[in-house]
C-alpha cells in the first residue's frame, strides 16, 4: 500500500468552508492517528537532516505548533512559536502581511533566535504562501537563517511556491 496515499486519506477535505467556494483541508483526522501522525513527524525529521543541521524549529500558529514541537523534539532542537497579533507580551518583533482580505501580523519574542541560527519554519498547510514569507522575514530580521520550510500539504495552483522562489520549500503532501 502506498503510505502517502493512506495518510492523505486521513486530510478531509470540506467543501465551502469556511465559506464558499473553499474547501478546507482538516487535518485533525491524521493528527488522532498515532501512526499517521507518527510518520508525519518521521518524514519531516529526514528532511531536517537533510538540510544539514537545524537549530531550533519555528511554527506558525496554531497548526504549525502541533507539527512543529513534536518536530522539534524528536530533533532535540527548540521550538519558537509565531504567533498572530497581540498574543505575546513584549518585547515583540512583528511582520505585517496583505491577506485576500485585510491583513494580518506575526510576532516572536525579541531575542528568542539567536543571530546566524539555521532556523526550519513549519506549518500544516501551504495555500497562497502570504503567512509562510511572513515568517520567514520575520525570522531573518532577527538575524537568523532560514534553512527550510517544511509543510504537510501543498494547495497547488494558488501560488505558494512562487511566493516562496529562491527558498528551500518541501511538501509532504499535495492537493490540486
Ligand atoms: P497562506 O498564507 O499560504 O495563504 O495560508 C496558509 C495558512 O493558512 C496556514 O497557516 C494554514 O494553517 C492556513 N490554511 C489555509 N488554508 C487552509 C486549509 O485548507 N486547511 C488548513 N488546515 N489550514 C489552512
Amino acid at each position: 500500500p502506498d503510505r502517502a496515499a493512506e495518510v492523505r486519506a486521513l486530510v478531509r477535505d470540506v467543501p465551502d468552508y469556511p465559506h464558499p467556494p473553499v474547501v478546507f483541508r482538516d487535518i485533525t483526522p491524521l493528527l488522532a492517528d498515532g501512526g499517521a501522525f507518527g510518520d508525519v513527524i518521521e518524514a519531516f525529521a529526514d528532511l531536517a537532516e537533510a538540510h544539514g543541521g537545524i537549530d531550533v524549529v519555528a511554527g506558525m500558529e496554531a497548526r504549525g505548533f502541533l507539527l512543529g514541537a513534536p518536530l522539534a523534539t524528536r530533533l532535540g532542537v527548540g521550538f519558537v512559536p509565531l504567533r498572530k497579533a497581540g498574543k505575546l507580551p513584549p518585547p515583540v518583533e512583528r511582520v505585517d502581511y496583505e491577506l485576500e482580505y485585510g491583513s494580518a501580523s506575526i510576532e516572536l519574542r525579541t531575542g528568542t533566535l539567536r543571530p546566524g541560527s539555521r532556523v526550519l519554519l513549519v506549518d500544516d498547510v501551504l495555500a497562497t504562501g502570504g503567512t509562510a514569507r511572513a515568517a520567514a522575514t520575520l525570522v531573518e530580521r532577527c538575524g537568523a537563517v532560514v534553512a527550510g520550510l517544511a509543510f504537510l500539504l501543498e494547495l497547488a495552483g494558488l501560488g505558494g511556491r512562487e511566493r516562496l522562489a529562491g527558498r528551500t520549500v518541501d511538501t509532504l503532501l499535495r492537493a490540486e
